[in-house]
């Protein structure tokens, strides 16, 4: 596999091609193909942007029409036919059904843009600048949701000091104690140094941070605690919206509403860019033009985002997502079971779901040994401690169990190669 101009002219900061360092050229569905012809199983998805899989055949049928016919493809916020047709599908594919209310504004087509977009908007409706922040949060990379990112590396790479957000523990941080209470307790405390925020963000489970899951009851607290402070919830369901959960909105059936959420990645139907900001109409507080952005109107994107809203009209849809979810994370049970011992355990919810052990070097491990078993699968947290699965949603049996077929072989030759009769010494 030729890949030289990639490491001659590419900076070192690439980073996910070291891990699967082939030259990928075709996908279909769960499959990918490289420039060789071999195929992969891709339980990684783009981080969960190809939650319908590469080139789903109606959502690429869309796209092709819509270009075929000269449709508008860059429209910065002018209304277009796409546009209508997107926020149409919204508004009765998923909002009214759901019983919620936003409006919605599209930011620049990235996650970060939606964060950045997000926390703006809570700033200024509020008057308040503190952003409250949890430990192992993944926001982006720009500098105000770098700033309630929680990686340290990256957080360094920034070369500025990264303001306006305070780091709080995320649920069972510290075992016991209810992190929801300390925030509430430092929320209520005039002497605890902490602003009032504008804003809590959170995810509902920490997608790049290690899989940490949060329970409903603490979600519930989370936003009592807001309500109670005069501050916003946004829910940053980036990676875990668009059905990675199980549900569209990673929240629902959680009793929880947020005040703003931010969705990207899988919302662009087959991988292309486009990001949405939804709050509740009376935070509507920027001015026309506040905020702006040049790639907020990607067509190609909206087309494609219908086109993949509409499979949500059939009810079978979740319950699919759901039920492979279920298959996933019995087989993940049943491999850690077999293996008792290096403190194997089952992690994530829905069709997010990952393989942790107590010594953290054994995921990437795991992740390379999968890839010579032609999987791909990435991994997650601070020490990368935990091998994630994201396959598409709408991954096809026969790819589901040739995925997980070689996934077990790679654990089981790379636990062979760890001292399995040691007894196992739980972390905490
Ligand atoms: C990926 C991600 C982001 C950032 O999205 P980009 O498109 O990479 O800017 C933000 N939040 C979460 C939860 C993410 O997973």
């Amino acid at each position: 596999m030729d890949t030289r101009i990639f490491e001659a002219m590419e900076a070192e900061v690439r980073s996910y091609c070291r891990s699967f360092p082939a030259v990928f050229a075709t996908g279909r569905n769960a499959t990918l193909t490289d420039a060789d012809g071999k195929s992969y199983i891709d339980m990684f998805a783009g981080a969960g942007t190809l939650n319908y899989g590469h080139n789903h055949p109606a959502i690429r049928q869309a796209v092709i029409e819509y270009m075929l016919q000269d449709g508008v493809t860059h429209s910065l916020d002018l209304y277009t036919v796409a546009k209508r047709g997107f926020l149409t599908a919204l508004q009765e594919i998923i909002l009214k059904p759901r019983g919620l209310d936003y409006k919605v504004t599209f930011p620049g087509p990235t996650g970060t843009n939606a964060v950045e977009t997000a926390m703006k908007f809570a700033r200024k409706a509020t008057g308040r600048q503190n952003i409250i922040a949890f430990t192992n949060a993944f926001h982006g990379m720009t500098l105000g949701s770098l700033a309630a990112s929680a990686t340290r590396t990256k957080r360094e790479a920034a070369g500025v000091p990264l303001g306006g957000v305070t780091r709080v523990p995320y649920e069972n941080y510290f075992g016991d104690l209810d992190t929801a209470d300390f925030l509430d307790k430092i929320l209520s405390d005039t002497g605890s140094g902490i602003d009032a925020p504008a804003a809590i963000i959170l995810e509902t489970v920490q997608a790049e941070g290690g899989l940490n899951t949060a329970s409903a009851p603490w979600l519930r607290k989370i936003a009592a605690i807001t309500r109670k402070h005069g501050s916003l919830l946004i829910v940053d369901d980036v990676q875990t919206g668009c059905g990675r959960t199980g549900t569209f909105f990673s929240f629902e059936g959680m009793g929880v509403t947020p005040d703003i959420v931010c969705l990207s990645k899988a919302l662009g139907g087959m991988g292309l860019p486009m990001a949405l900001v939804l709050f509740r109409p009376d935070l509507d507080v920027l001015k026309p033009g506040e905020h702006n952005g040049t790639f907020r109107g990607n067509n190609l994107a909206f087309i494609a985002a219908t086109a993949a809203l509409e499979l949500w009209r059939h009810p079978d849809f979740e319950a699919e997502i759901v039920a492979t979810g279920a298959k996933i994370k019995q087989r993940l049970n049943a491999i850690a079971d077999r293996y008792p011992y290096l403190g194997t355990h089952v992690l994530g919810r829905g069709m997010m779901l990952g393989i942790g052990w107590t010594d953290p070097t054994i995921a990437g491990r795991v992740s390379q040994r999968a890839f010579s078993e032609q999987i791909i699968a990435e991994t997650t947290g601070a020490d990368n401690q935990v091998l994630k699965l994201l396959p598409p949603l709408t991954i096809s049996d026969t790819e589901l169990a040739q995925g997980l077929a070689g996934l077990e072989r790679a654990i089981s030759l790379e636990l062979q190669t760890c001292n399995e009769v040691a007894p196992f010494v739980a972390a905490e």
